[in-house]
C-alpha cells in the first residue's frame, strides 16, 4: 500500500520516494508499507491546508452545516466500524475488544462535537449606545497542525480533527509512524463524504522529519500535540518562535488513593483496570497505587494475585484480558525503570519480565508490581507508561494527598472511600485535571479533559476542546459615524 499521504485533497507517495513497514506488535506480522514523509512533503500539506483556509472553502461554510457533516463522519465510522478497529487492533495490537469500544467512543466524539457546532457562534455585547452594534463573533483559529500518539491512535486524533472541523479550521495531521492506518481510514472516509480538497491533509513519518515542519512554519496557527512530555517541551519552544497557539495534552503519573473504608471488592477490580488496560500504556493510568496502612497487605496480597491471572494475548485471542506493548524499544524502556527501581530498593512483588512461550513472538510485558518504593525512584517519579504499579502507604488524609500531590504531572487521579464527605475533600485538593470519587478512567465527550502542572495546557473535548480551535473577533459597528473633535481642524 503506497500513496498514503493525503495532500490538497490527493492521495501521493513521498516525494523522496520514503516508505515504513508496519508490523503488528503482538506477534510481528506484516501489515503493510506506508508512505514515510519527508519535510518536504509536510510544507506542501501545509500550504494546502493554508490555501484551502485562506479560500474559506470550510471557514466560511455555514456552522450547522459543518456540524451536519460531523455526524455524518460518525454514522460513516460505526458503519466501518469493524474494518476500523481491525486496523486500529493491528497496528497497535490491542485486543479487538478494546479496538470496538475505541470505535464508539470516537463516533461519540464526533456527535458531540457535530451537536456543538452551531452552537458556538458568538454573542452580542452592549455597548450602552442604541447606534452601536457591538458583538463578538467567533472564527476559526485557521490551519491546525495535529500530532497525536500511538497509544490511542484515533481516539486522540478524533479529539483533535472533530472540533478543528465543527470550527471551520484546515489542518494537517501527523499521527504516531507507528500507527498510520486508522488515520489514513478517517481521511478517506472525510474525502468520500465530500470535505473540500485542501481542508484534512495527512502526513505520515517520524516525528523530527515528517513532523518538523509543523511546529515552526508561519502558515500553521496552532498546534495541537498529545504525546511525551520531552517532545511536548521541544514543540513548545519550537512554537515560540512564530508565537503559534498550542494545545499540549502530555503524559500522567496517576494517583489511586484507597482508603480502609472503601468499597474492598470494587477498588480491587478498579485498580486493577487502572493500571492494566492496554498494558498501562494509557495517559490516565493509576501506576501509583497509594494505600491506607491498614488494608494494605491485603489489598497489596489480593492485587498482586490478581495481576498475576490476568491473561496476555494478541488483537483475536478471544481468551485475552490485555495485550502487547507497542515495540522493542518501548518494552525495554518499560523493564529499564523497574529494574532500576529494584536496584534502587524496591521489592518486586510480581512481574517484572518479558512474555514467553506463546507471548514471545511479541513485545510483552507480564504485570508488575513493586513495592516498598520511596517517592524519589525514576519508577515512582517518571511515566514508565507500560503495566507497573508503585505501590505507597499513607495513614492520614494529609499524607495522602502530599503522596498524590507529589509529581511534576497532573492528569488524572482517583480517591476510594465510602464516605462521600472524604471523597469531595480529597477531590479538591488533588492538582489533577481529571478526578474520579470510587470509579476509574471514565471519560465524557462533554467533559473537558486536561492536564495540570506538566500534563499540559489547554482542554480536550467539552465546549472549551471546540474554544481551542476559535479566535474571538470583536466587531464594533458605528451605525451613526460622527466628528469627533478630538483633533480639531486648525
Ligand atoms: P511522542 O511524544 O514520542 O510522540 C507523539 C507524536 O509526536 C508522534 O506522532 C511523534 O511522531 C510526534 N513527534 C515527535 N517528535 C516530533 C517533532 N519534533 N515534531 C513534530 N512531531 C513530533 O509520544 P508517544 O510515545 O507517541 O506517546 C506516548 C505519550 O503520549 C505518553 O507520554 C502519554 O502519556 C502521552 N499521551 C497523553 C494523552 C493525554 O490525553 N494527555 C493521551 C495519550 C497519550
Amino acid at each position: 500500500m503506497t500513496a498514503t499521504l493525503f495532500i490538497d485533497g490527493a492521495w501521493c507517495s513521498a516525494t523522496a520516494g520514503g516508505t515504513r513497514q508496519i508490523h503488528c506488535p503482538a506477534d510481528g506480522t506484516f501489515v503493510a508499507e506506508v508512505d514515510e514523509a519527508g519535510p518536504e512533503d509536510t510544507i506542501a500539506a501545509i500550504r494546502a491546508a493554508r490555501t484551502s483556509f485562506d479560500a474559506g472553502v470550510w471557514a466560511q461554510s455555514p456552522a450547522s452545516a459543518r456540524g451536519d457533516f460531523l455526524l455524518k463522519v460518525a454514522a460513516g465510522l460505526r458503519e466501518r466500524k469493524e474494518e476500523f478497529a481491525r486496523a486500529e487492533a493491528l497496528d497497535t495490537g490491542k485486543r479487538m475488544v478494546e479496538a470496538r469500544l475505541d470505535m464508539d467512543d470516537i463516533a461519540a466524539c464526533f456527535d458531540y462535537f457535530g451537536k456543538l457546532a452551531g452552537q458556538h457562534t458568538g454573542r452580542i455585547v452592549d455597548a450602552g449606545d442604541p447606534n452601536i452594534n457591538s458583538r463578538i463573533e467567533v472564527e476559526p483559529i485557521g490551519v491546525c497542525a495535529l500530532i497525536t500518539p500511538w497509544n490511542y491512535p484515533l481516539l486522540q486524533a478524533a479529539w483533535k480533527i472533530a472540533p478543528a472541523l465543527a470550527a471551520g479550521c484546515s489542518f494537517v495531521l501527523k499521527p504516531a509512524e507507528l500507527t498510520p492506518h486508522t488515520a489514513i481510514l478517517m481521511i478517506k472516509l472525510l474525502d468520500d463524504l465530500g470535505l473540500p480538497a485542501g481542508v484534512a491533509n495527512l502526513v505520515l513519518g517520524a516525528g523530527a522529519t515528517a513532523g518538523g515542519p509543523l511546529s515552526t512554519h508561519e502558515d500553521v496557527d496552532l498546534v495541537s500535540f498529545t504525546g511525551g512530555l520531552e517532545t511536548g517541551r521541544l514543540l513548545a519552544a519550537n512554537a515560540a518562535g512564530t508565537v503559534k497557539k498550542i494545545a499540549l495534552e502530555l503524559g500522567g503519573k496517576n494517583p489511586n488513593i484507597v482508603f480502609a473504608d472503601a468499597d474492598f471488592d470494587a477498588a480491587l477490580d478498579n485498580a486493577l483496570n487502572a493500571a492494566f488496560v492496554h498494558s498501562g500504556q494509557v495517559c490516565s493510568a493509576g501506576t501509583r497505587l497509594i494505600l491506607e496502612e491498614s488494608i494494605a497487605e491485603r489489598f497489596t496480597e489480593e492485587f498482586v494475585r490478581r495481576a498475576e491471572g490476568i491473561r496476555l494475548g494478541g488483537p483475536f485471542d478471544d481468551t485475552a484480558e490485555t495485550g502487547t506493548l507497542i515495540s522493542a524499544a518501548h518494552r525495554d524502556k518499560v523493564h529499564a525503570y523497574v529494574e532500576a527501581g529494584i536496584a534502587e530498593g524496591a521489592r518486586l512483588r510480581t512481574g517484572g519480565t518479558f512474555g514467553e512461550g506463546d507471548l514471545a513472538g511479541g513485545y510483552y510485558y507480564l504485570p508488575t508490581v513493586l513495592d516498598r518504593v520511596v517517592r524519589g525512584m525514576s519508577v515512582v517519579r517518571d511515566e514508565a507508561f507500560g503495566p507497573v504499579v508503585t505501590i505507597e502507604t499513607f495513614t492520614t488524609e494529609d499524607e495522602a494527598i502530599a503522596i498524590a500531590n507529589d509529581t511534576i504531572y497532573g492528569l488524572a487521579g482517583a480517591v476510594w472511600s465510602s464516605e462521600a464527605g472524604r471523597g469531595e475533600r480529597i477531590a479538591k485538593r488533588l492538582r489533577h485535571g481529571t478526578i474520579w470519587i470510587n470509579d476509574f478512567h471514565p471519560y465524557l465527550p462533554q467533559a473537558e479533559w486536561g492536564g495540570f502542572k506538566q500534563s499540559g495546557f489547554g482542554r480536550e473535548l467539552g465546549p472549551t476542546g471546540l474554544a481551542e480551535y476559535q479566535e474571538m473577533k470583536h466587531v464594533y459597528h458605528n451605525l451613526t459615524p460622527a466628528v469627533t473633535g478630538w483633533f480639531p481642524e486648525h
